[in-house]
């Protein structure tokens, strides 16, 4: 029997990088002390911080509400919510809202949901028709711009100060080699784990950005978290499938790669200027989120698609609140 390299207690994990085995009080709690490690690494928070989670009901994301509800308890100026997009894809989000109901009642945290029809004026089923249509075989890069400017434009809709992103240590290490693959550097450099403060962005903040996916599974397995399993219908192969597969093959191999590739990508991120694509913003002309150019992406892609935004007043959200 493995016991437990901190309180001597049968392990159930060992982390293959660090040779530690765990219990599963010992690994909850070093997940959320490495969390918090994070957050002050990075000064993602302050004391009195209003904190939006990008709750999607995944595994990552209603992990973070657990922890995130966990460190708030000892910062009482501190809100937390929760933002859920619909992007509206028949027969595969009301499950996720559920489960971010679930979760959100259990912790007392609220929840806004809003959805692309609300906000953009299309469901996603209806966006991927017209990509369909256009021969574009690429719904997830529509939808990637939309749901990147749907939470920026909900969080501001909720008054917070700070989006919190669930985003994992693979996801942000696939993110990066993926910037350098296409030679984008600004797609580097905005890979951070915390933006910088940019007029019309809510800053966007990633405290488990250190922690493995692996390891983010465990945790929800430990707590008995009940999270959506079901992937996005429109889910397609990629370049990121690929430098995925590229990348965990290495950590088999050589545990803790994963890491060193993140150290070394994140000090080439701290050399690199500013992020210039941010610097400069422009409110765009049709429904003033920030844009680089007269029109945000979000619009360029609606167009693109020949599909019709709504106007710009702020979009409603439901707002759901555990009973007291
Ligand atoms: Fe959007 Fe693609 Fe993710 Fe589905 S898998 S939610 S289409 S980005
Ligand atoms: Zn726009």
């Amino acid at each position: 029997m493995r016991i437990c390299s901190s309180c001597g207690r049968e392990a159930v994990y060992q982390r293959p990088y660090s040779g530690v085995s765990l219990c599963r009080r010992c690994f909850s709690q070093s997940i959320e002390q490495q969390t918090r490690h994070t957050i002050a690494r990075f000064t993602m928070f302050r004391p009195d911080d209003h904190i939006a989670l990008a709750l999607s009901g995944g595994k990552d994301s209603v992990s973070l509400l657990h922890v995130l509800h966990a460190i708030e308890d000892a910062f009482p100026r501190s809100t937390l919510s929760a933002i859920l997009i619909d992007e509206g894809v028949e027969g595969y989000r009301a499950e996720a809202k559920a489960i971010a109901q679930e979760n959100c009642a259990r912790l007392n945290v609220p929840l806004h949901v809003y959805s692309f029809p609300t906000i953009f004026g299309s469901s996603l089923d209806e966006i991927a028709e017209a990509a369909t249509a256009r021969g574009s075989l690429s719904v997830c890069s529509y939808c990637g711009v939309l749901r990147r400017q749907a939470l920026n434009v909900a969080a501001k809709a909720v008054g917070a100060s700070k989006l919190a992103l669930a985003h994992n240590l693979n996801d942000e290490v696939q993110s990066m080699v993926l910037s350098l693959l296409r030679g984008d550097l600004a797609g580097l450099a905005r890979t951070h784990p915390v933006l910088e403060v940019v007029e019309g962005f809510v800053q966007r903040v990633k405290p488990f950005c250190r922690i493995p996916e692996r390891e983010i599974a465990f945790y929800a397995h430990v707590a008995g978290v009940r999270f959506q399993r079901t992937p996005c219908p429109y889910r397609e192969s990629s370049m990121r499938s690929d430098v995925r597969r590229f990348i965990n093959g290495l950590e088999d191999q050589h545990a803790g790669i994963t890491f060193s590739i993140a150290k070394t990508l994140n000090k080439i991120q701290g050399a690199l200027p500013a992020v210039e694509a941010l610097k400069g913003m422009r409110h765009c002309q049709r429904c003033g989120e920030p844009a680089a150019g007269m029109t945000c992406r979000a619009c360029q892609a609606l167009d693109e698609l020949g599909l019709t935004r709504l106007s710009r007043k702020p979009p409603s959200g439901a707002r759901y609140r555990a009973p007291t």
